[in-house]
């Protein structure tokens, strides 16, 4: 742009980068029409994002950091370590990139891609307060959830902003001991304070929170883990979705098999609690969170 000064220029390029993303790969089911995307980023890393069609509009899954450093045992995104932080526009772009290419309105949008939004807490508000800005794509704040593995303090950070957004919580344990072996972060923060987090961020905003809870067989899939759930869901009012855990190559965790799935969820109902089986979208196209970035880095 000559039009401008050359120093404005310079000072433009130095303090404002232009981080337009650029599609890498393209995966889309045949099952059932969802779509993968592997965006590179400007300094060359990448990123995965995921486009699901739903009767009630298209909602992206977003990722908002390069790997992640949580090191949950059967998360594919942590295998490699954490690289950095997504900037803003970085977590926007993948959306404005995923409405171009398919041509389509996003309606929802989830955090729940590649890396840990609560351990890039700025940048994941000012994306929030972006993207559902009324200048912006002014998407509603209902239509947006943040999903966390439990950063304890940040729950209450969030909690403070008072959003109308989601927040999901990676749960997948409903014991100390059995989250220990899934999650390393539940070494730093035990479940009573992480659900003392959740009932402050429930009371903060009255929104209802929703646990995520991978089905693993032979590991947290009991009827006694069903009773420890809902003990733990029931206070809260809390949503669960089990989602039946998406085996990865390099760790021997398997699905829960059907019926003990049903069995698992029926207990949860019967018991007052609200659940629900996520439906595996995308079987076909390196469904698990990381697999794609993971096989172009290998390959
Ligand atoms: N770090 C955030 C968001 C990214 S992970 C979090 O932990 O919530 C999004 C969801 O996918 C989390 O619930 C995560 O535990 C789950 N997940 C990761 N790998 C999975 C797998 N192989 N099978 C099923 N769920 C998985």
């Amino acid at each position: 742009m000559t039009n401008l000064p050359a120093s404005l220029r310079e000072r433009l390029a130095a303090e404002y980068p232009l981080t337009a993303l650029k599609p890498v790969d393209m995966q889309i089911s045949a099952i059932d029409g969802t779509r993968k995307f592997l965006f590179a980023l400007s300094d060359g890393n990448m990123v995965e994002s995921v486009w699901m069609k739903y009767k009630h509009g298209n909602s992206v899954c977003i990722s908002s950091q390069v790997g992640c450093r949580m090191g949950c045992r059967f998360c594919a995104s942590t295998l490699d370590g954490w690289e950095r932080n997504l900037l803003p526009s970085e977590m926007l772009d993948q959306i404005y990139a995923i409405t171009r290419i398919t041509g389509e309105r996003v309606s929802n949008v989830v955090v729940m891609g590649t890396g840990e939004p609560l351990d890039n807490y700025d940048n994941l508000l000012r994306f929030i307060h972006l993207l559902t800005d009324e200048n912006g794509l002014h998407i509603s704040q209902r239509n947006v959830t943040v999903s966390t593995c439990g950063l304890v303090p940040r729950i209450r950070m969030l909690a403070d902003e008072h959003l109308a957004i989601t927040l999901a919580l990676s749960l997948h344990a409903a014991t100390d001991e059995k989250r220990r072996e899934l999650m390393p972060v539940a070494f730093k923060w035990q479940l009573d304070e992480l659900m003392e987090a959740c009932a402050y961020y429930v009371a903060q905003t009255g929104r209802r929170m929703t646990f995520e809870y991978a089905l693993v067989g032979g590991v947290n899939d009991s009827l006694e883990d069903a009773r420890r759930l809902t003990a733990l869901a029931k206070p809260l009012g809390a949503h669960v979705n089990l989602i039946p855990v998406n085996p990865i190559k390099e760790r021997d965790y398997r699905q829960s098999d059907r019926v003990q799935i049903d069995a698992f969820r029926l207990r949860l109902e019967k018991n007052g609690v609200n659940a629900t089986v996520r439906r595996e979208m995308g079987r076909d196209i390196d469904g698990a969170c990381g697999q794609l970035r993971r096989r172009h880095l290998e390959g």
